[in-house]
């Protein structure tokens, strides 16, 4: 069984309008790195598949940080003298700083200018902006509205708290054959924003509903949590589990319509780094490869030194290059229902490759076996020159020492029909698996 054909086959046809609708219906949630709005989206991810959540205290070490207080908000706003909010936290979420401590002052202008930021850029848009692990406070409007703001006093209210609570984060696990895992991460901490942060958490959870219940060659782990803080804490809690995660990819920014990046691991020529890019050639979408840099989203920690995984990160559009990043205008008119089918059907083809992707050895190694006469070597259709030619590379290539990747790789042929291929002559007797497969029957 290929898993992308099977997606092809039952894929409904509203897979991307699923994906869209679930995205959406947790985009209104204010999210941050602890508190109620990381458990409500932990609830709903919860409602599709059953994520084990985890409460680590604030004040706990992990490595090198320290899981700060919680923070939670029920309102802000700016009154203008006229008693109107003019800012209201009640309509975009991005109006308040992320992690504002709280405030209830009147305040002449002058003083409340240096707690306000907007974007001269792009003066209709709300900027996006945090102050984690530093107390301040802080309101988020377009440039054209802080223009217009006027001489006088003014209500400031931020109605938030920090106590001692805990960072949340969930996880899902699907145990396979093997106790070698892949793992797939989302940051799960950003409010209102579509591209970056919620495209990443409903293709993660479609792909964890597509693979549960399947017999698997590989055990798969999907961590939801609150970005940098969030997988570090994962990570710390979690030092055995990490040492099995043999591939993994972090996926965000997958929902606009840019090409797709892929960002190598850190080692670069991982499994994973070469899966990418075979599946991305062979998708016939548009894609750029980038190297390794430790700046971006979770692959840093991941790709530390002490744990040096092999995980890389997906991306269409990348991070902080287009405009609509961190901004108000990264909404659910931002991502489209087509762009995001097209990024599970990725994620699902990555799967299918690293499920499919073992070796075999010619049961006679001795010269070509006589095609023929077995009806192995297609004279017509249109697709004959490519299935003949992935049968003779796997007949020459299967030493036990190539995979059907590697295989895929030197020939240059698309690895589906080099599945094809290897399907065909271990059904005719002709080659042997080196290790377990579970889509060649
Ligand atoms: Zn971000």
């Amino acid at each position: 069984m290929n898993l992308l054909e099977e997606l092809s086959r039952n894929e409904p046809s509203c897979l991307g309008q699923e994906l869209y609708a679930f995205a959406a219906s947790i985009y209104p949630i204010c999210r941050s790195i602890t508190g109620d709005g990381i458990r409500a989206t932990l609830a709903a991810i919860q409602n599709r598949i059953p994520l084990n959540v985890s409460d680590i205290p604030s004040g706990t070490a992990v490595f090198d940080w320290t899981i700060p207080r919680e923070w939670n908000i029920s309102d802000a706003y700016i009154k203008n003298a006229g008693g109107n909010r003019i800012v209201d936290f009640r309509e975009h979420n991005l109006h308040v700083v992320n992690y504002s401590t709280p405030v209830h002052a009147v305040m002449p202008l002058s003083k409340l200018r240096p707690h306000l930021f907007s974007l001269p850029a792009f003066p209709d848009r709300i900027p996006y902006r945090t102050t984690y692990y530093e107390e301040n406070w802080g309101f988020c409007l377009s440039h054209r509205q802080l223009q217009s703001l006027e001489e006088g006093e003014y209500e400031v209210c931020i109605d938030s708290s920090l106590a001692d609570g805990t960072l949340t984060y969930g996880e899902y696990y699907i145990p396979g054959n093997s106790s070698d895992e892949v793992l797939f991460s989302s940051h799960i901490c950003h409010p209102s924003l579509a591209n970056d942060n919620l495209s990443g958490i409903a293709i993660a959870t479609f792909l964890a509903q597509f693979l549960s219940g399947r017999t698997l060659r590989y055990s798969y782990r999907f961590v939801f949590a609150p970005g940098t803080i969030g997988a570090i804490s994962w990570l710390a809690s979690n030092r055995d589990a990490a040492k099995r995660i043999c591939n993994g990819l972090v996926l965000t920014c997958v929902g606009d319509e840019g090409p797709f990046h892929y960002k190598k691991s850190r080692r670069g020529n991982a499994q994973i780094d070469r899966a990418m890019a075979r599946v991305l050639r062979d998708s016939g979408e548009e894609f750029t490869l980038l190297d390794f840099a430790p700046y971006g989203y979770d692959e840093r920690q991941f790709c530390s030194p002490g744990f040096n995984l092999s995980v890389g990160c997906l991306m269409r559009s990348v991070w902080g290059t287009f405009p609509e990043y961190h901004t108000s205008a990264d909404d659910l008119s931002f991502i489209q229902p087509l762009a995001l089918a097209k990024s599970a059907r990725i994620c699902v083809a990555l799967v299918d490759s690293l499920e499919s992707d073992v070796r075999y050895v010619r049961q006679n190694p001795y010269c070509e076996p006589q095609l023929g006469r077995r009806n192995l070597y297609d004279s017509s259709g249109p697709d004959a020159r490519t299935a003949n030619l992935a049968r003779l590379w796997i007949l020459n290539l299967s030493d036990g020492d190539y995979s059907l990747s590697d295989i895929a790789e030197r020939s240059g042929l698309p690895f589906s029909a080099i599945q094809e291929a290897a399907r065909t002559l271990r059904l005719a007797g002709l080659l042997s698996p080196v290790g377990a497969s579970l889509h060649d029957d």
